[in-house]
């Protein structure tokens, strides 16, 4: 590589030779003699400390670059890497010559040095990357997004891209964005009210995908083991703190896997991720655990060391209702699990993650398989502390007749299902999976407290800058 990262001269031996940084500068302190200023590159948490001793002589060329160094100019410094007298810094640069790449003046720059709010920041996301908070957001997701990757692959999964794009409507888990070349204004003013799809670029209504469970199925039942890491979009109309119009799921599929394993498998997934995350990555942890969520390492590794609940939702109702009091929407068998319910769940009732299986059939989507006693569907949810669901899953109903009565039921057309039902039709087996949110995850690691700012550029209702 032609420069060097910060995060690596930060732990080399500080043993004089001549180094190159390269970064933005989030400080510049002067005293009579000495000028300090902290570069960061955001390849780490941490900046590293370039000091320029007046005493020694600084160049005439250099003195004028610094008048130009206010927070936010890029520079380009070369020094000598010398042991820091400074607490807190292993290593700082003796600097010898700085040059300036870009100005950020100060006057109008607006990341200067105070703290700002989370919501300011998300109004100048292009710029908030180069803020602490936001530098270790960014290498979380690209740390976890890796740990992902590993788990899977060193447990003989494949990992399959299922399609954006798809023409069935398929799920049923939420609203579905349109994907259209049809003219809409044309539409508008034409006289007929309904609108001829044979026209339309794929000769059917299509959508942005909700999940790449259905294709994902297809290949888990071919070879055996599969994931899906991807884009996933969903138009709901709710702005919360949990809920993106654009997000990245991960969507682990298995062949002969029942819902118990299925539930293992989730469990072992988490705590792989939290440990990955306080394993290697320990300064931006820190960091979450100093200013985000106090307390977030220790509660993370409790998590690590404790078995997750496994309830029943009967289970998990009874709780409930012997505490309706509690809740704006009072719980009855029967009723979808409210953001306020899980939470009580997992927060209040047991305190550390917990898996709800056993749902009502009429709450939960047709594939999901069918118990002995006709009324419940083996799901699976997991529910955490702060956060509520961050894992949908279940095993999948393998039997063509049951899975073909359930779409009647629901006035969905088994014709529309054709491929799908061919997968039972054809060497059936027991199989299962779940989604996993990947912003939902952000969360619960990092302990950020709003989805939007887990993402580097947020889509949600009424907003779709950047
Ligand atoms: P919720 O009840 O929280 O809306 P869901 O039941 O709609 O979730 P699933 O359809 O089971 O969720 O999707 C699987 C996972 O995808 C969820 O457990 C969650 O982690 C994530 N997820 C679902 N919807 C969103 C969203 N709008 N934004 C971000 N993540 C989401
Ligand atoms: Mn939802």
């Amino acid at each position: 590589m032609k420069t060097q990262l910060i995060k690596d001269i930060l732990v080399s031996a500080p043993d004089g030779r001549e180094v190159t940084v390269y970064g933005w500068v989030r400080t510049k302190r002067e005293t009579k003699n000495l000028v300090f200023i902290q570069v960061n590159d955001g390849s780490c948490f941490a900046s590293i400390q370039v000091t320029l001793d007046r005493d020694r002589g600084i160049t005439e060329e250099t003195e004028a670059q610094l008048k130009r160094i206010s927070t936010g100019a890029s520079i380009e410094a070369t020094g000598l890497l010398i042991p820091s007298p400074a607490s807190g810094q292993a290593v700082e640069i003796q600097g010898l010559a700085i040059t300036v790449l870009g100005e950020a003046p100060v006057e109008t720059y607006p990341l200067q040095k105070k703290n700002h709010s989370l919501e300011f920041l998300r109004d100048i996301a292009h710029l908030r990357p180069r803020t602490n908070t936001f530098g270790a957001v960014a290498r979380m997701r690209s740390q976890m997004a890796y740990a992902i990757h590993v788990f899977f692959q060193e447990r003989g999964f494949n990992y399959v891209h299922t399609p954006i794009i798809t023409a069935s409507d398929c799920e049923g888990a939420g609203e579905m964005f349109q994907v259209t070349t049809l003219d809409l204004e044309q539409l508008a003013k034409a006289p007929t009210t309904k609108v001829d799809f044979s026209r339309d670029f794929f000769g059917k209504p299509a959508n942005l995908t909700v999940s790449g469970q259905l294709e994902a199925e297809t290949y888990a039942t071919a070879v055996s083991r599969v994931y899906t890491f991807g884009p996933t979009f969903r138009a709901e109309n709710s702005n919360t703190t949990r809920h993106l119009a654009e997000f990245w799921m991960i969507e682990p599929e298995v062949a002969f896997y029942d819902i118990y394993d299925n539930m293992d498998l989730a469990e072992e997934f988490i705590k792989f991720l939290i440990r990955w995350a306080l394993e290697k990555c320990p300064q931006d942890m820190q960091f979450f655990n100093d200013r985000i969520q106090p307390g977030l390492i220790e509660t993370l590794t409790h998590v690590l060391n404790s078995d997750f609940i496994r309830i029943s939702y009967t289970e998990a109702m009874v709780e409930l209702e012997k505490n309706a009091v509690k809740f704006e929407f009072k719980p009855y068998w029967g009723c979808d699990l409210q953001s306020e319910h899980e939470r009580y769940l997992t927060e209040t009732v047991y305190k550390k993650p917990v898996i709800v299986t056993g749902y009502p059939k009429e709450i939960k989507a047709f594939y999901m398989k069918l118990n002995e006693d006709g009324k419940t569907v083996r799901a699976m949810d997991m529910l955490v502390p702060g956060l509520g669901e961050i894992i949908g899953g279940s095993e999948r109903e393998e039997n063509l007749e049951t899975l073909e009565g359930r779409i009647t039921e629901l006035g969905l057309n088994p014709e529309d299902y054709w491929w799908y039902l061919d997968l039972r039709r054809y060497g059936t087996v027991p199989h299962s999976g779940f989604g996993l949110g990947f912003e939902r995850l952000l969360l619960y690691v990092t302990g950020m407290g709003n989805i939007r700012d887990v993402i580097p550029f947020p889509r949600a209702p009424k907003l779709a800058e950047f």
